[in-house]
């Protein structure tokens, strides 16, 4: 019998959340059949990423590919690669050491805030108080196909932890796995919200003194934690999500 070292098991976990997210944001309706989660390998230059043809419905931690930041294989199945835009992720994640983890997907309700004139995406509910700093819109829509895309696209993004490709999709950072989870769906919610409340009249967006008092009673750690055990619960409950990976 193999025994697992701590940091094999420490490995094992980051594998089996990033699958996780994967699976939950395909639930979701955030993922759909393209876009990709990574994570960085704690004390590396390295994260974990999906092989480009696996399904985002089927994702096994067993499947992801360890990455460098030139979007290199460094371990994987035989035979698979990295998604075509692997390059966002190695880029941002190289110059930004306060993120752990990037999802990219394509929610085109969401990006319809980077076709319209005038149309910019606001902080509206509460939980965007994240995206005060700005919510950036990369103005080229070509895949990040290649290392000097994917230096644009984190130059766009610069200090701030989610931004927009023009008429393609959406980058979301995180300190961890679970508030990447978290992150992706508050800020789908607040574009939804806004199309929605658009349709009625003026919008309105947080003003500086309703973003300040939310952020003085917000706590995102436990915040995080309860929505984490609400997705994988949910996940549990309707049978795509395996119970015997550890994701609490
Ligand atoms: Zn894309």
């Amino acid at each position: 019998m193999t025994t697992l070292s701590n940091s094999d098991t420490a490995h094992l976990r980051l594998r089996e959340q990033v699958a996780a997210c994967t699976l939950l944001l395909n639930a979701e309706g955030l993922m759909g059949y393209s876009g990709h989660v990574s994570s960085r390998v704690p004390g590396t230059d390295h994260y974990f990423i999906q092989p480009f043809e696996t399904s985002r419905a089927g994702l096994k931690p067993s499947d992801l590919l360890i990455c460098d930041y030139d979007g290199k294989v460094v371990e994987g199945p035989r035979g698979t690669r990295p998604p075509a835009e692997v390059f966002l992720h190695g880029e941002i994640l190289r110059v930004r050491p306060d993120v752990n983890a990037v999802a990219h997907f394509h929610h085109d309700l969401t990006n319809v805030f980077t076709l319209v004139e005038g149309a910019k995406l606001l902080p509206l509910k509460n939980h965007s108080i994240r995206w005060v700093s700005g919510m950036p819109i990369h103005p080229d829509p070509s895949h990040v196909s290649d290392s000097k895309l994917g230096k644009a696209v984190a130059d766009t993004l610069g200090p701030h932890h989610a931004m927009q490709i023009r008429a393609h999709g959406q980058i979301i950072t995180a300190e961890s796995v679970p508030a990447l989870l978290v992150d992706c769906v508050h800020f789908v919610e607040n574009a939804v919200t806004m199309y929605q409340a658009s349709m009625l009249g003026k919008v309105m967006p947080l003003t500086e003194a309703d973003i300040a008092a939310f952020s003085r009673e917000f706590k995102r750690v436990p915040h995080v934690s309860k929505l984490w055990t609400y997705y994988v619960g949910k996940g549990r409950a309707a049978g795509y999500l395996p119970t015997d990976w550890e994701l609490e």
